[in-house]
C-alpha cells in the first residue's frame, strides 16, 4: 500500500493550488502560467463561465474570430455525493463555512479520508477548443488559468465543478437527517414539523448543573514496582524483560491518555508503533533485536526512530512517502536560501518537493508544508532536526545545534 501525500487545501493558497494542478495538466510546461497572464492582460480569454461540472469561455484569435473552449471536470458519482455529504454533516461549522460559501481546511480534511479531493487532478480534467492544437491546447489552458480567479473568490464553486450546489448540499444533508430521524422515532405520531419546535423561553430556563470535577492528572507515567517473584514458564516464549517492556509502554501510553497528550497509539502501522518504541533504545541492542522482529536492519529502525522522536507521525510520512509537487515558486525560493546560506550552487539539486545538497542532506517540504531536514547515515536518510514552515529556521535549528 501505498501513502498517498496530498496537499492540504488552504484557502489563501486556493488559486495556487488550482494553478499548479493546471501546470502538471500541461505537464509541467513553464511557459503555462505566463502565456495565460499575457492572454488574460489583454482580454483575449472572454464569457468565462462557471457551471456544474464545466467550466466554459471563449478565446479571441488575431483575426478577431473565437475559438470555443469547454473544460469539463469529472464529477462525483451518487455515492461519492453522499460520502461527502455525511461527511460534511460530522461539524455544524462545516455546513455554515459553506453557506458562507467557503472551505475549510477542516472539511478538506474530512472529505480527504472519505477519499474524496475537491481539488481535481489533472487526469479528472477534459478539455475541448475548436482549434486544432493537441489537447490541452494553450487556449484552454489558458482558460484554466483565468478560472483560478473566480475559483478562489467563490471556493464552493470548486464543489459545482464536481456537480453540485451549496443548496443540493443543503437538501441532501435535511433528506438524509429526516430519514434518519423519522426512522428512529417511527413509532412517535407527532410530524416532523411539531417536533422540531421548542419554545426558546423554556430551552434556556433549563436550570445550568454543576460541571463534574475532573481528577486531577499525575505529573507522569508511573513505574512497574512489584513484580510476582516467578519468572514465566519456560515454553511460553516469553521473558520478564519483554513483559516489563510492554508493561512499562501500557503504563505510559495510559499516562499520555489520561493527560490528553496522545492516543492509544494502538490505530498505528507495524513500523510506526516499532519506532515509537525503538526511541528510548537508540545506542543499545535492543534496536538489533526490534529490527529483527521486522525483518529490516538496524540502521532503518534508529532512521524510524528518529524520525518520530524529531518530528511524531509526520516525520515518519515523509521518511518514506512519495514525491509531490509544490507550487514551483516555493521549492525556488528555498533553493536560493540554501545557496545564499553557503551552499556551492552546483551542489544544490532540486527535484520535485526535495532539494538535495551535496548527496548529504535532503531538505523535504512536506504535504503539512514544513520543512524537514534529513541527513545520509548508513544508507539511511534521518531526521535530526524539527521541521519548521521556514526553511531559514529550519538552517538556523541546524546551526544551534
Ligand atoms: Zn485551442
Amino acid at each position: 500500500m501505498t501513502i498517498i501525500v496530498a496537499k492540504p487545501l488552504r484557502m489563501a493558497d486556493l488559486a495556487e493550488a488550482w494553478t499548479d494542478t493546471i501546470s502538471r495538466w500541461s505537464g509541467n510546461d513553464k511557459s503555462t502560467v505566463p502565456v495565460a497572464q499575457r492572454a488574460i492582460g489583454q482580454r483575449l480569454i472572454v464569457d468565462l463561465t462557471i457551471t456544474e461540472g464545466l467550466i466554459t469561455g471563449r478565446y479571441r484569435r488575431p483575426d478577431d474570430a473565437f475559438n470555443d473552449m469547454t473544460i469539463a471536470v469529472t464529477a462525483w458519482t451518487d455515492s461519492q455525493w453522499d460520502a461527502a455529504v455525511a461527511g460534511v454533516a460530522t461539524k455544524a461549522t462545516h455546513l455554515a463555512t459553506l453557506l458562507a460559501d467557503d472551505l475549510d481546511v477542516d472539511l478538506d480534511g474530512t472529505l480527504r479520508r472519505r477519499d474524496l479531493d475537491i481539488l481535481p487532478d489533472p487526469t479528472e480534467l477534459h478539455a475541448t477548443c475548436t482549434c486544432d492544437e493537441a489537447a490541452p491546447c494553450r487556449h484552454v489552458l489558458s482558460l484554466a488559468i483565468a478560472a483560478a480567479r473566480p475559483l478562489a473568490a467563490s471556493p464552493t464553486t470548486l464543489l459545482l465543478l464536481r456537480g453540485r450546489t451549496v443548496r443540493d448540499i443543503v437538501d441532501q444533508h435535511r433528506a438524509s437527517r429526516r430519514k434518519e430521524t423519522s426512522a428512529a422515532d417511527d413509532a412517535s405520531a407527532e410530524s416532523e414539523t411539531e417536533r422540531s419546535v421548542v419554545a426558546s423561553a423554556s430551552a434556556f430556563s433549563r436550570p445550568v448543573e454543576l460541571l463534574p470535577k475532573v481528577p486531577a492528572v499525575a505529573t507522569a507515567a508511573g513505574a512497574i514496582t512489584g513484580w510476582p517473584r516467578s519468572e514465566p514458564p519456560v515454553d511460553s516464549d516469553v521473558d520478564e524483560a519483554a513483559l516489563r517492556e510492554l508493561a512499562t509502554d501500557a503504563v505510559e501510553r495510559a499516562w499520555a491518555i489520561s493527560a490528553g497528550v496522545a492516543d492509544s497509539r494502538l490505530g498505528l502501522a507495524i513500523d510506526v508503533d516499532l519506532a515509537r518504541r525503538a526511541v528510548g533504545h537508540v545506542g543499545s541492542s535492543r534496536i538489533i533485536e526490534l529490527a529483527k522482529l521486522i525483518d529490516v536492519e538496524a540502521p532503518r529502525v534508529i532512521a524510524l526512530a528518529t524520525a518520530w522522536e524529531t518530528a511524531g507521525p509526520s516525520g515518519l510520512d515523509l521518511l518514506d512517502a512519495p514525491a509531490w509537487f509544490p507550487a514551483a515558486a516555493i521549492m525556488e525560493e528555498a533553493r536560493l536560501t540554501i545557496i545564499d546560506s553557503g551552499r556551492r550552487e552546483s551542489s544544490v539539486r532540486l527535484e520535485a518537493n526535495t532539494i538535495t545538497v551535496a548527496d548529504k542532506v535532503q531538505y523535504r517540504f512536506g504535504a503539512d508544508h514544513q520543512w524537514y531536514r534529513f541527513e545520509l547515515r548508513s544508507g539511511h536518510w534521518h531526521l535530526f532536526i524539527a521541521p519548521a514552515a521556514s526553511i531559514d529556521d529550519v538552517l538556523a535549528r541546524k546551526k544551534q545545534k
